[in-house]
């Protein structure tokens, strides 16, 4: 058999493309922000990570640029043997800070980080428990670590607590979780999850990235809920309200010494390129002096929410700038972001098995009301594609 032989019996994405409902990898002449460019023609971005609005900010392009022609463009190696600089280190300092621990270690992407971070801490006698929604790099991560992994119902402490009892006493035990759900903008339990890793010596890691820049002005997940302390490590990607690339682990001064020895996918790749960790410092800094951007971004969901309940349309439990609106199968969701994209509005279609089926939206602090309402107006024109609510019960 010829490992290349798959290459031919993947039709799917074909079938797909031929149908003229294909949305990945679409290319964008522009991207600006709440608009982007596509064939000449401005569309309505209610499909992208840039919580905060700040990959246009002046100040972050300048950043940059100074950082390009102080350090040029890459480091061409990694932190651990020469592509080290002063500029990470400040990053550091300032992300630490900023999540109210005492250390961080930057790398290349959020990806590599869960990575790095959840296969340098477990080992194959370890237990390690993630909820059912656990973004891929947490999956990876558990998977790389060769540790025995459980998944528990979809933010359930109950669940989570049901898992963990059942491990034999002397297992060790690591619990991971998101801060906010990328796919349903639902935050997580906090407060229910912690006190059960503590009520069970399980350590907890929460992956931050949707919830820097968007929950307690900014600060994340663990400062929404006053459980800083309760939380042992964050990881945090710049890919979204940061306007750059990269991610970072932090925590406890010696977790960090540790983790900076023992992350292979630190120690055996070229670090953050001067550019990006400039940007993202600079971000950082924006957006802890204009916490308002973080309420902003909020605010304009909850309007989309809002308005989206007046015309029957379900948002589930969306709390954040994610907004899903779900479909009722591959087909419409298919056929919904194609039409949405000809009224100018682009959304991301979800599909098994990263969740169920949807179109994932997803708002910015720099949205205009117009431009709201214009993706609004073309939701609700299509909206009797949506999944419809469950009728009520009858009394
Ligand atoms: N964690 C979560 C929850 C994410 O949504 C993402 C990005 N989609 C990542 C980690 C990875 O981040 P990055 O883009 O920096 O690799």
């Amino acid at each position: 058999m010829d490992v290349f032989a798959r290459f031919s019996t993947f039709t799917a994405a074909r079938e797909v493309i031929a149908a003229g409902l294909y949305p990945y990898f679409l290319p964008l002449d522009g991207h600006e922000g709440p608009t982007v460019i596509r064939d000449g023609r401005e569309i309505i971005m209610c499909g992208s990570n840039n919580y905060l609005g700040l990959t246009g900010d002046l100040r972050v392009r300048a950043a940059a640029r100074a950082a390009v022609d102080r350090y040029g463009t890459s480091c061409t190696g990694s932190r651990f043997l020469n592509g080290n600089l002063t500029l990470h280190q400040e990053l550091e300092a300032e992300l630490a800070s900023f999540y109210g621990k005492q250390a961080a270690l930057v790398m290349s992407t959020g990806y590599q980080t869960n990575l790095g971070v959840i296969a340098a801490l477990l080992t194959p006698r370890d237990h390690v428990l993630i909820d059912q929604d656990a973004h891929a790099s947490i999956i990876d991560g558990c998977r790389l670590s060769g540790a025995r992994l459980r998944r528990f119902e979809h933010n359930d402490a109950g669940s989570l607590e049901r898992a963990l009892a059942a491990l034999p006493e002397d297992a060790a035990r690591l619990v991971v979780v998101d801060g906010v759900y990328s796919m349903e903008g639902d935050i997580c339990d906090l407060p229910a999850i912690s006190r059960v890793c503590r009520a069970h010596g399980a350590r907890l890691i929460v992956d931050d990235a949707h919830g820097l820049g968007v929950l307690a002005g900014g600060r994340g997940t663990p400062a929404h809920f006053g459980l800083t302390d309760e939380v042992d490590l964050v990881t945090v990607t710049f890919s979204k309200s940061l306007a750059s690339l990269g991610g970072a682990v932090i925590g406890d001064e010696d977790a960090i010494h540790y983790l900076r020895h023992h992350a292979r996918s630190l120690m055996f790749s070229a670090s953050l390129p001067p550019a990006d960790t400039a940007a993202a410092l600079t971000a950082l800094r924006i957006l802890r002096d204009e916490p308002e951007l973080a309420y902003r971004a909020r605010k304009n969901a909850t309007y989309v929410r809002g308005e989206l309940a007046r015309v029957g349309v379900d948002t589930g439990s969306s709390d954040t700038p994610v907004v899903p609106l779900h479909t009722p199968g591959t087909t419409e969701t298919l056929t919904l972001w194609r039409r949405l994209l000809d009224r100018g509005v682009y959304v991301n279609p979800v599909l098994p098995p990263a969740a169920s089926p949807r179109l994932r939206t997803s708002y910015m602090a720099s949205h205009t009301p117009e431009q709201l309402d214009r993706a609004l107006d073309a939701f609700a024109a299509e909206a009797h594609l949506l999944r419809q609510p469950e009728p009520a019960a009858a009394t």
